[in-house]
């Protein structure tokens, strides 16, 4: 539906009710459910605390708790802690150029109170006397005596329940809950030295107890095997201190999700720290291949500016240039002095053997000449005797690289695999989404589909099946029909869904199988896409575990070559 635009004039300028000039306010940092954690996480670690535990319920549409042991709020500061522009951190705006807390502008509970009902609990120390404040839509209803531990329990609930129009904008529970699950982490990463708990419905879904900050970063994100080694380095320069912890250039990925960039302990978004983390591995990693980079500077607040951003997300700096370029030089460095630090001979035979054709054997993927060299690779994937270096992951198979863009080559024992990565991954998501279908997941925007009038009676027929994969769809007109609920990735594409109803809809016996195989064969990975090599091994490994090694469409996962074969075709006896 198109609203036209019309203007209403002539009006005249009135002053806005405080609640209600606070609830558009409110609007620009309190957007959903995890804008909501933010603040509160804020809070936690700027009041000292050293355990902070938070309680999700239905993706935080339900309820938010965020417990605390921090300094906590005698009865005078909490009476006034919702209240707009109330803050302990700053007095003037000068504050602003020594001010090292995460919160300052003193409007994250006021602008959480003008949404939702809030309860706060607080008391500075276990024998002071405990409060707890109530408020709801901007008004605070009670302050009383209370019991309670030294810190302070916040919970935030009916969030945006008088504001049916940005409840409209919410995604669904369980998309909302992973938002405040990044948040969560995105906190968290910083502080490795404070205890976080994320409790979801009750059960503890991620604990990230006190540690160095390497191994809060393995503990934030399981995806990275906790035995693989990483570099790090520090450094301060000119009123700047850099702390980076950084990977090894075997260990990359197809993204650059984890180029992650810390100011002052916030993550931001500035492109061009992200470009030179990335720039200081371009003589060590193809174009399309990105590191892992977690990148902690400190910057003096006189330096940078973080109030231009609602969400603080985006800051100015007065030195950007200089930043990035000891950005690139700091890693660069590290890079190279573990580069001459581990020379490994080659193998023989592996890159000055005479013509092309006499090279080894090995068709890797190697675009720099170094990138798979199997000297680098043996320090991660031991030799069968059981000896090489600290840190490799305990496999029994070792991987080698990748072939014509297509095949990972494994050694185990007694073969030698080639496996194809499209099929082995397709099968592997297959298998998953059998498992474990993907959730329904309603659209913004629902998807029109127009289909001859005899299809759409077949249709009719199926609409029982394919509300039990997450597809709700009903017919407009005879030829036309609307879909309101997708499962997965379809949900993001809703013209993929489209297309695989149209393909697939009429002959199609089995529906559920049709859709797992082609949700997981749009997100495998391609023929020709590079992987890194913990997920190749990952790969490996499962399609090596499988009783029936075959694709969803019945072709081998992967083809094998004997130890003996090898042997009997170079005329050796076994
Ligand atoms: P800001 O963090 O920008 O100061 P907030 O609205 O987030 O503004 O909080 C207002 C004030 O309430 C803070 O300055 C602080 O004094 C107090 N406060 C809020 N949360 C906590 C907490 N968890 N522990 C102790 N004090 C808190
Ligand atoms: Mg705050």
């Amino acid at each position: 539906m198109r609203h036209e635009y019309t203007s209403n004039s002539p009006r005249r300028i009135r002053i806005l009710r405080d609640i209600d000039a606070h609830r558009l306010a409110a609007g620009e940092v309190i957007d959903r459910p995890a804008a909501v954690l933010r603040e509160l996480l804020d809070n936690a670690i700027d009041a000292g605390s050293t355990s902070i535990d938070v309680y999700i319920t239905d993706g935080g549409l339900t309820s938010i708790t965020v417990i605390d042991n921090g300094s906590g709020m005698d009865k005078d500061d909490l009476s006034v802690s919702v209240l707009p522009h109330a803050t302990s951190k700053i007095s003037t705006i000068e504050d602003l150029d020594t001010i090292t807390s995460l919160g300052f502008r003193g409007e994250a509970l006021a602008s959480i109170a003008a949404c939702s009902r809030l309860e706060i609990i607080s008391t500075p120390g276990d024998s002071s006397p405990v409060y707890r404040l109530t408020a709801k839509d901007g008004n605070i209803e009670s302050v009383e005596e209370w019991k309670g531990k030294k810190g302070t329990k916040v919970t935030v609930g009916e969030l945006f329940h008088t504001m049916p129009g940005r409840r409209k904008f919410l995604k669904s529970s369980s998309a909302e809950g992973t938002a405040c699950r990044y948040v969560f982490i995105e906190k968290a990463l910083p502080f490795p030295e404070i205890s976080f708990k994320l409790f979801m419905q009750n059960q503890l879904r991620l604990y990230l107890p006190p540690v160095e900050m390497e191994a809060r970063i393995k503990s934030a994100f399981p995806v990275i095997p906790v035995k693989t080694p990483f570099l790090e380095t520090s450094e301060s320069s000119r009123g700047v201190d850099y702390f980076c912890i950084h990977s090894y250039p075997e260990l990359f990925r197809r993204d650059r999700k984890y180029i992650q960039i810390f100011v002052n302990h916030r993550r931001i978004q500035e492109y061009a720290f992200v470009q030179a983390a990335e720039h200081a591995y371009s003589h060590v990693l193809p174009g399309g291949a990105f590191p892992y980079v977690f990148l902690f500077l400190e910057i003096d607040p006189r330096f940078i500016d973080f109030n231009i951003h609602p969400t603080k997300r985006e800051a100015r700096f007065k030195n950007k240039n200089e930043i990035h370029h000891s950005i690139v030089e700091l890693i660069r460095k590290n890079l190279t002095a573990e580069e001459s630090s581990s020379l490994t001979p080659s193998l023989p035979g592996q890159r000055d053997s005479g013509s092309e054709k006499d090279q080894v054997t090995f068709p890797f993927k190697n675009p720099q000449n170094k990138y798979f060299d199997i000297s680098e690779a043996r320090k991660y994937f031991p030799d069968p005797s059981g000896k090489p270096v600290s840190g490799e992951p305990e496999s029994s198979v070792k991987y080698h690289g990748q072939a014509f863009g297509l095949f990972l080559i494994a050694e185990t024992d007694e073969n030698i695999y080639f496996v194809d990565q499209h099929a082995a991954h397709e099968r592997m998501l297959f298998d998953k989404l059998q498992q474990n279908p993907p959730a329904s997941q309603p659209l913004l925007v629902p998807a029109a589909v127009s289909l001859d009038e005899d299809k759409g009676d077949v249709l009719i027929s199926k609409l029982p099946v394919l509300e039990k994969l997450g597809i709700r769809m009903h017919r407009l007109q005879e030829d036309s029909w609307e879909v309101t609920h997708l499962p997965g990735r379809f949900a993001e594409n809703p013209d993929s869904f489209t297309e695989f109803l149209k393909k697939s809809l009429w002959d199609e016996k089995d529906l559920a199988k049709a859709l797992f195989d082609e949700l997981a064969c749009k997100s495998a990975v391609k023929d020709g896409e590079l992987i890194d090599h913990v997920t190749a091994l990952e790969l490996i490994e499962f399609v090596l575990s499988l009783d029936n090694p075959r694709c969803p469409h019945g072709r081998p996962l992967y083809h094998t070559v004997s130890r003996s074969q090898l042997r009997r075709n170079v005329g050796r006896t076994l």
